[in-house]
């Protein structure tokens, strides 16, 4: 068995534990006889499962009684829709964009209601957070709307934006369980999980009861009604079952990592080995005004695309895989998420140090 060290954005890198744990179960899931693929998400089984990676992560992430979670589909860009169609009383909405995520979400809330843009870095290609102490807040805005990490621009809100007492709601598909969260400083939560816990097909959301409707936008499909999956608990119709048990599989993993605190440590610790070596390389240079650089996507650059495409090529053949920029950006992009090892960014770092030595 080869495995690589995998940089990729997403779907990306899981804990080998878990991966290895879900193996032994694949054919006969504890005692049952079938793999969790196979199973009713009726079942007995599957209800302690889906019950269990619900609570686990309520511990992880100290989320509050008045918080359901909801385990979904559709990826995080059908909340995009979802978002407005379920928290839009007034019809309006205050966007910050900050890249290609955020300004795909606000694009399609302005499907259904008005969708300011209050904030924007994309004058500097995406490569900042701007300052959102004073915005000018709507003061009919039903919420205010951030992508916390910006994972194909690498960068992130290290701090929140004053939202003038409005429902702050943040996608956080690519830094979920990255770090301690204070959820009571939101209205909605949600994250695709094939970032940082999980296979494809799954999406959560943390959405504070109140903001659970039934008067929600007349032509809001089922589906997508907040309200269907709360009353169901997730359960309305099949739910993406094998993600589901992976994710809580994953859950686990991090508590017995020490949970946040600790995934935290670990992720600054090996951020700090690659930022350290782009702030002292002459040939490579991160892209992100410092202050708001990612824990968890790091791109950087030679400034010469031959030179890139050749590192790019370098790295894959020495068993370092997907460190070829976004299509929109260009250059690298080393996204180095909870089950990345420090030692896959130590052997990354002396890589890129020989390469710049063999390339001067
Ligand atoms: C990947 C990503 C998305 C899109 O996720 P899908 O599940 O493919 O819809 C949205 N937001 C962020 C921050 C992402 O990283």
């Amino acid at each position: 068995m080869a495995r690589v060290y995998n940089f990729s954005a997403g779907p990306a890198v899981l804990p080998v534990e878990v991966l290895q744990e879900a193996a032994d179960e694949m054919l006969d899931y504890r005692g049952t006889g079938m793999s969790v693929m196979e199973m009713s998400h009726r079942s007995k089984a599957f209800e302690t499962i889906i019950e269990d990676a619900e609570a686990t992560l309520r511990e992880l992430m100290n989320i509050p009684d008045n918080y359901k979670v909801l385990f979904l589909q559709g990826g995080a860009s059908q909340q995009f829709s979802a978002i407005p169609m379920n928290l839009m009383k007034n019809g309006v909405a205050d966007y910050i964009v900050t890249g290609q995520w955020s300004k795909k979400a606000q694009q399609e809330a302005a499907r259904y209601g008005t969708a300011n843009i209050i904030a924007s870095s994309a004058d500097q290609t995406f490569s900042y957070i701007p300052d959102c102490s004073d915005l000018p807040v709507s003061d009919n805005a039903d919420y205010v709307y951030i992508c916390h990490n910006n994972t194909i621009y690498g960068t992130v809100f290290h701090e929140l934006p004053n939202t003038k007492g409005k429902i702050l709601v943040a996608d956080m598909s690519s830094d979920i369980l990255s770090q301690p969260v204070n959820v009571e400083d939101y209205g909605v939560i949600y994250f695709g999980v094939q970032k940082n816990v999980g296979p494809a097909g799954v999406v959560v959301a943390i959405i504070r009861e109140d903001l659970i409707r039934d008067d929600v936008m007349e032509a809001t499909p089922t589906m997508l009604k907040w309200k269907t999956q709360a009353d169901a608990k997730s359960l309305y119709n099949t739910p993406p079952a094998y993600g589901i048990y992976i994710c809580g599989k994953v859950f686990h993993w991090i508590k017995d990592q020490g949970g946040l605190e600790a995934m935290k440590a670990h992720n600054e610790k090996k951020a700090a080995i690659l930022y350290d070596f782009l702030d002292s390389s002459e040939m490579f240079k991160g892209t992100v005004v410092k202050k708001d650089r990612s824990l968890m996507n790091v791109p950087f650059v030679t400034g010469d695309a031959d030179l890139d495409a050749k590192f790019v090529k370098e790295a894959k053949e020495a068993g370092f895989e997907n460190l070829k920029g976004h299509r929109t950006v260009g250059g690298m992009r080393a996204s180095i998420y909870n089950a990345m090892p420090i030692e896959g960014v130590e052997k990354l770092v002396a890589f890129m140090k020989a390469f710049e030595e063999a390339n001067k």
